[in-house]
């Protein structure tokens, strides 16, 4: 089961990379050793055969010849202390024997006396009650004949002893080593991730209401920093989103409220005393005003709540945009004249969109409702279309009123956003009209944008991807 935090879980790694190199290494390393020792034995064991074999010590070979250390150690300056040596007849027969070896015996292994006498050197490894033996059977020849047979061994002790004392210390050093190093890991692993811990209490801290609060950016590792500014960042855009929330409940309220308020206050006004048939039928249609004012606030609202859903039902058909323009101008024209308004619309080139034609018209006239109810008497309005790019067509509703201070040009596609919010009242307006015509534009995979100059007019300027020409 791996480790859930990640200062277990990288102290775990580190651990197991650790240990597979150490063993590596400890097991390289003992195995050099041990061959080398093991190598140095036999060219000394080499040496010695064949000085024994050098025709001058020949003469020494007869049987009882027990002095071959001192021999060799006093006429050929080769030290043998500690070596056993012997020599003998091709039959296997002792002969000559270093002092050492008159109280015991060498153990002679008929193999490798077979391969001698066949005049090979046979290096052997025999047990022996104290320590292993290295043993090399070395073949004298003389004239071309086996003549005779050295045997020189020396006892393995040291080698066992040095390669037994290395391998304790690795099986020693290797754990130490290894618990110091995940120790440390494990408290600089802990160190490192010490501001995350921090990270984490400071936003748990957090909530709905302290979303204002800001983790610090200047602490810790690089990485921790930029994390704590992707949480700020992240935190920025949901205060911002909760304060949009918390507005648009209170301004929806609020706009419901004020009609209501209309109402009740008519009504109460009207029961306090007896009425005319005539008093009662103004005060019903100055309540269905205001029943249907609500009504198209619900209706807006609705549609805003259902295309951030997803769910506003947006049919697309091919549109010829002239024939929808046209349509809606002379119901403009009609509009613009009772206000004293000029309007013009001066027709434009055939284009053709896919659209909703209820929502394309809805678009296009809540427009053109707002130039002529912000543009006072004697302005003029306008309608045209026309291709702004390749594949893209551009509908302006243009006009002379009353403009927008450039602060509030971005906010005004915003939910209940108003500049003047007394006047637009006055005119009907509750607010939505510009956020539902953004949405339009972009559930049609357009966008809406606005140019203005306060006191001399607005233009809305909506962009819509041109439908692909069946003919062509
Ligand atoms: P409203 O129902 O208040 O007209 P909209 O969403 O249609 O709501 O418009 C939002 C605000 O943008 C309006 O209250 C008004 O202040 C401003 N506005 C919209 N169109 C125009 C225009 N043609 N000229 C000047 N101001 C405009």
């Amino acid at each position: 089961m791996s480790p859930q935090t990640l200062r277990g879980r990288l102290t775990l790694w580190y651990g197991a990379l650790l240990t597979a190199v150490l063993l590596l290494f400890g097991i390289g390393f003992y195995a050099a050793l041990a061959r080398n020792l093991y190598r140095g034995v036999d060219q000394k064991l080499l040496a010695l055969a064949e000085v024994v074999a050098e025709s001058s010590v020949r003469n020494f070979l007869r049987p009882g010849y027990t002095n071959f250390a001192r021999l060799l150690e006093e006429f050929f300056g080769v030290p043998a202390a500690g070596q056993f040596i012997q020599v003998l007849d091709p039959s296997g027969k002792v002969g000559a024997r270093s002092q050492n070896l008159i109280l015991r015996n060498l153990p002679v292994s008929r193999e490798a006396l077979r391969r001698a006498v066949h005049g090979q050197r046979v290096f052997e490894t025999v047990p022996d009650p104290h320590a292993p033996l290295r043993v090399l059977t070395y073949p004298i020849i003389v004239r071309g004949r086996v003549r005779n047979v050295v045997q020189v061994a020396t006892s393995l002790e040291s080698v066992v002893t040095t390669l037994r004392q290395v391998l304790l210390a690795l099986a020693v050093g290797i754990p130490l080593t290894l618990f110091l190093v995940l120790w440390g890991g494990w408290f600089l692993a802990g160190r490192a991730l010490r501001p995350l811990d921090g990270l984490v209490a400071a936003l748990r801290r957090l909530d709905a209401d302290r979303l204002a609060a800001r983790l610090p950016e200047d602490e810790g590792t690089e990485e921790v920093r930029e994390l704590a500014r992707s949480i700020n960042g992240l935190l920025r855009r949901l205060a911002d989103a909760f304060r949009r929330v918390r507005e648009f409940t209170a301004d929806a309220s609020h706009e419901l409220r004020t009609p209501l308020t209309v109402l009740r206050g008519e009504a109460e006004v009207a029961l306090r005393h007896p009425r005319t048939a005539e008093e009662y039928q103004q005060v019903l249609a100055s309540g269905l005003e205001e029943i249907h004012r609500m009504g198209r606030i619900v209706e807006d609202l609705l549609l805003l709540a259902k295309g951030d859903l997803g769910e506003a039902p947006v049919e697309k058909v091919p549109l010829r945009l002239e024939e929808v323009l046209g349509e809606l101008a002379s119901r403009a024209a009609v509009l613009a004249e009772a206000k004293g308004l000029e309007f013009t619309w001066a027709g434009g080139p055939p284009i053709q969109v896919e659209a909703d034609p209820l929502r394309l018209r809805q678009l296009v006239w809540n427009l053109l409702d707002n130039a002529v109810k912000y543009t006072s008497e004697g302005g003029k309005v306008f309608l045209s279309h026309a291709r702004s790019g390749p594949g893209w067509a551009r509908i302006t509703v243009k006009d002379t009123g009353i403009g927008i201070p450039s602060e509030h040009q971005a906010k005004i596609f915003e939910r209940f956003y108003r500049v003047d919010k007394h006047r637009s009242r006055a005119q009907g307006g509750s607010g939505l009209g510009l956020a539902i015509c953004r949405w339009i534009a972009e559930v049609h995979g357009g966008r809406i944008e606005v140019r203005s100059q306060p006191g001399r007019g607005s233009s809305f300027i909506v962009h819509l991807p041109e439908a692909p020409d069946p003919g062509a």
